[in-house]
């Protein structure tokens, strides 16, 4: 049985802001089946740094490029950034589909004459929907839930904004200080920092030694270990999956895409982790 109330990750805010047909929706339709979803601030923090900045990367890509294929082609030669790079190919052909559809009522045939040719329709209109998404995303970011939670005192949401080049930028996309304020938190919580520790050291070899997991270890020991320890940007970024776990209100259900993650880090604190295929599979539509 799902609970009453969801604490929504990172991957289910993504999906429900910037994928298109059966993620988003599938997103949407898990988060209505609970009656309080809580999004935490970290989960925008999360977002804005990592899966936004894709959108954000592709954009300046095609202003740069000023052609899709070109752009298409920078993006296949960014070998260094796997992640980066399926994403922002993938949203380019997201984006190519959600143009044709649009382009059924003739409406950018009429804005640009009847001569332009089908690659710049096609560029401008990419282009054009890749900003908008960018800032349409940000905009929405506080109402996919019921409820905003858990306040970050030293992250401060900041719109997108266009630069003088016309590039977009995200930043600030980090904590203000060189002490993230989750240190406090976490401190309090040091018996089930503990666990969580425990828990990625029992990982099956394959999952422990995943970059992420052996990061997060490092800085959940030392949280412990090192009484005057700062957590830096990139630690509250590396700490990642654990902050759900270890935030996650008792009485609510980790709502993620990424159950492989979460699921043994919720369980090692008695919590659970559900993905939006499992609610919707609890829950029939009628
Ligand atoms: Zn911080």
């Amino acid at each position: 049985m799902i609970k009453s109330k969801a604490f929504v990750d990172t991957t289910i805010l993504t999906n429900r802001l910037i994928k298109f047909r059966g993620e988003k929706k599938e997103a949407k339709d898990a988060l209505a089946k609970y009656e309080i979803t809580e999004l935490p601030v970290y989960a925008i923090k999360e977002f804005k740094a990592g899966p936004l900045d894709y959108v954000k990367y592709l954009y300046n890509k095609l202003l740069e490029t000023e052609s899709i294929g070109l752009t298409i082609i920078a993006l296949t030669n960014n070998f260094r950034q796997k992640n980066k790079q399926a994403t922002s190919l993938k949203l380019i052909g997201e984006l190519l589909e959600e143009v044709k559809l649009s382009r059924t009522n003739n409406s950018l045939k009429a804005k640009y004459g009847r001569l332009a040719d089908e690659e710049s329709i096609s560029y401008d209109s990419v282009k054009l929907e890749t900003k908008l998404l960018t800032y349409k995303s940000w905009k929405k970011r506080r109402s996919v839930t019921t409820t905003v939670v858990q306040p970050l005192s030293c992250y401060q949401e900041t719109a997108p904004f266009e630069e003088k080049n016309g590039l977009l930028s995200l930043k600030p996309n980090k904590c203000k200080t060189d002490n993230c304020c989750l240190i406090e938190k976490l401190r309090e919580k040091r018996f089930d920092v503990t666990k969580l520790k425990v828990a990625i050291g029992n990982l099956p070899e394959a999952l422990k030694t995943k970059p992420e997991n052996v990061k997060r270890q490092k800085i959940l020991r030392e949280i412990n270990s090192k009484p005057s320890i700062k957590i830096s940007d990139s630690d509250c970024r590396n700490l990642g999956d654990a902050v759900f776990a270890l935030f996650c209100p008792e009485n609510a259900d980790i709502l993620t895409t990424n159950i492989k993650d979460h699921k043994p880090l919720a369980n090692a604190l008695g919590k659970t982790a559900i993905s939006p295929e499992q609610v919707l599979s609890q829950i029939p539509e009628k």
